[in-house]
């Protein structure tokens, strides 16, 4: 990716990733602002600008680093390198939380964040496992910032625990050949082409990410599968059929013996429909009063008994295909 204007909070030049940043992007304009928080000539513009807005890189430090539990994969949510994305997913939840300026924003103080995070790991007496990838996409982000290697090589110093990122994109070569030593967990976010194409706006085919998940698994990391998000449109049953033969029939011998599967049904929102109906008017609409209810905080799920009917479908065509033992949970 090749950021149309850089944004950036002078300190970030203090730090040897900003600097860097400095150099490769010489030819870019940059603009000094006083935080990557509220850029009011960003946050003020119309909807209409989404596409544009996702173009820009913003740097700055990250100032909060406060870990929430979780208890799915991993222990902790810990927030990273990077927050937004350039990729335009119409239903991306950091939509919820940033709005219209869910565009990509790069950290540059990596090395205090991976301090706090091996000390956070070696004082706990159980072996933990960090989410550092729940606010971006790492993979994406390594494009501009080569941070994953470094944060595999540094992470790796530390005595114990594991780390793991979901990701929809598909450039894993610089990562291959890192001695992970099996603590990186690496899940790679799938769903139909179709959905792919004309909802998960910017992000690699279902092809590429089939053959990313391979060359992980070859490179001896731990390697899951999440279907997400679910997407309920009127041929469901049919695009997710497809999309499970064509896992069936592209993913290697060696993944489908020790992967692990995640399935997470979409959640909408009032805040994602006003901008997609304003910035993609010709998309397709993924509001649907008939299949979703209200869930408080302007946010929307589907109708229990649609997604009961979903949720035996998914299990029982997941089962059939790979096995009882694949799938970590539904949500
Ligand atoms: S790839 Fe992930 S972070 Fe980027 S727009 Fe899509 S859902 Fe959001």
């Amino acid at each position: 990716m090749r950021p149309s204007k850089i944004y950036f909070e002078p300190s970030v030049l203090d730090y040897a990733l900003g600097k860097q940043l400095q150099d490769k992007y010489q030819d870019i304009e940059w603009v000094p602002i006083e935080s990557h928080n509220n850029i009011e000539e960003l946050r003020t513009k119309s909807n209409t600008e989404f596409v544009n807005l996702k173009h820009l890189l913003i740097l700055g430090t990250r100032k909060t680093h406060k870990y929430s539990e979780n208890y799915k994969v991993s222990d902790y949510l810990v927030p990273y390198t990077s927050s937004g994305c350039t990729a335009m997913c119409l239903y991306c939840y950091l939509v919820c939380n940033y709005n219209k300026c869910s565009y990509l924003r790069i950290f540059v103080n990596r090395e205090q964040m991976m301090d706090r995070l091996i000390k956070f790991s070696e004082k706990s007496e159980k072996e933990l496992t960090f989410e550092i990838g729940s606010n971006s996409d790492l993979i994406l982000e390594n494009t501009i910032t080569n941070n994953l290697p470094w944060t595999i090589e540094n992470f790796l110093k530390s005595k114990k625990g594991n780390i793991t990122f979901p990701t929809k994109f598909n450039m894993v070569d610089p990562i291959l050949n890192i001695d992970h030593k099996g603590r990186v967990i690496f899940r790679m976010s799938v769903n139909p082409q179709y959905i792919i194409s004309d909802i998960e706006i910017g992000t690699a085919s279902l092809r590429h990410r089939i053959e990313a998940i391979n060359k992980m698994a070859e490179a001896d990391y731990k390697v899951g599968i999440l279907i997400a998000p679910v997407i309920l449109l009127d041929n469901w049953k049919e695009l997710y059929s497809e999309m499970l033969d064509m896992l069936v029939e592209g993913l290697s011998e060696k993944m489908k013996k020790q992967m692990f599967i995640e399935i997470i049904f979409m959640t909408y929102s009032f805040v994602h429909r006003k901008i997609n109906n304003e910035a993609f008017p010709d998309a397709i609409e993924l509001y649907s009063s008939e299949q979703m209810t209200g869930r408080g905080m302007g946010k929307y799920t589907y109708r229990p008994n649609i997604r009961e009917e979903g949720e035996i479908w998914i299990r029982e065509e997941v089962e059939r295909r790979f096995g009882k033992d694949k799938i970590l949970y539904i949500s």
